[in-house]
């Protein structure tokens, strides 16, 4: 049986991983340090005798035999990732490392979590993979943007140095059920604002725009690229390319829950994106992939989520 490390696989995009893989009948080996994941993320699989869990910090040495490698681990939410920004680095720099060595050590396919904000605040738009981006490196948004950056040529120079067979993902803003209600994106954030009555505050305009995908199609796309033949590297955006302001985004959650809510507008935070959008020819041509799922439709599976915890 395949075995399988998910490290980050407690996390909100980790627990549909592991569920999704685990129907596929591998072995899976969740690595995680439990900072922005949850043990209640992955109760379900206690019982599951396919199932181990190994509480670790990827910064840490790691000997464990597998097949095939992702890397997910790493806080995503701003508000997550600045808490302690060192670690944030440390995590996308030395962890990769870690889990690379270990890759090359077992012979096995790694795939690695990168993100849309390896764009920085896009000048290109919208962003193809081969744009090179615009990152402040000296900002409190590039402990998280330039360590996925470096993440990134880690796995590119273990490619071209050792063959390794790499997978790298440029992941957009997903949401969906199993996200932590607190960690600070907006989704969660202005879903809970609604279902308690409280204000909705609105970093800045809200005219800035982004994209957002549910969680089991930016799963199916992640499965499906690991699935590719040993030449395709990447780097594959994934995510939806329905562009939409966070304005817009606000007045559908206010409908869907049908709240009284009043939107509060709040200072915007430093280098916060104006505008994101994928760029999907790639994902289309090689994992045949396009998101499926609606924004209202994902949007009513997190807020029945969220309304029965
Ligand atoms: P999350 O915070 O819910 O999950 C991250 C997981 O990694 C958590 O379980 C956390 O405990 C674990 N972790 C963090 N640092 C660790 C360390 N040093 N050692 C071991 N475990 C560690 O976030 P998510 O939304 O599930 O994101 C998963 C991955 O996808 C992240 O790498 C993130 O950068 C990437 N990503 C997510 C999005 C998104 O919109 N959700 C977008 C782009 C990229
Ligand atoms: N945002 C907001 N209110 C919130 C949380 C976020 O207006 O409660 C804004 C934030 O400034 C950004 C957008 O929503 O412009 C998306 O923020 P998120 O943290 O979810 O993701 P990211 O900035 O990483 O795309």
């Amino acid at each position: 049986m395949k075995k399988i490390l998910i490290a980050g696989g407690a996390g909100f995009i980790g627990h549909h991983l592991c569920k999704k893989l685990l129907k596929k009948k591998c072995l899976i080996i969740c690595v995680d340090n439990l900072s922005t994941g949850s043990v209640k993320n992955i109760n379900e699989f206690k019982t599951n005798k396919n199932f181990k869990f190994i509480k670790k910090d990827i910064t840490s040495n790691i000997n464990i035999s597998c097949d095939e490698i992702y890397n997910l681990a790493c806080p995503a939410s701003p508000k997550q990732y600045q808490i302690n920004p060192i670690n944030t680095l440390k995590t996308n720099v030395m962890g990769s490392y870690n889990l690379l060595e270990l890759a090359k050590k077992n012979n096995a396919k790694i795939f690695q979590a990168s993100t849309s904000e390896i764009y920085g605040d896009p000048i290109n738009h919208p962003q193809k993979e081969n744009y090179w981006g615009n990152v402040n490196p000296i900002g409190k948004r590039s402990c998280y943007d330039e360590g996925k950056r470096s993440a990134e040529t880690l796995f590119f120079d273990f490619h071209r140095t050792y063959k390794l067979q790499i997978k790298v993902a440029r992941i957009f803003n997903t949401f969906g059920p199993n996200m932590d209600t607190n960690d600070g994106r907006v989704v969660s954030n202005i879903i809970n604002s609604c279902l308690n009555n409280k204000n909705i505050h609105i970093y800045g305009s809200g005219k800035q725009t982004r994209c957002f995908c549910f969680v089991d199609d930016t799963v199916e796309a992640i499965i499906k690229f690991m699935e590719t033949d040993k030449n395709i590297l990447g780097p594959i955006n994934i995510g939806s390319n329905n562009e939409i302001s966070i304005l817009k985004l606000t007045k559908i959650i206010l409908k869907l829950t049908q709240s009284k809510s009043k939107i509060k507008f709040m200072k915007r935070p430093s280098d916060d994106p104006v505008r994101r959008k994928p760029n999907l020819s790639k994902a289309k041509k090689i994992l045949n992939w396009k998101p499926k799922t609606s924004l209202e439709e994902g949007l009513s599976k997190t807020i029945k989520y969220f309304n029965n915890l």
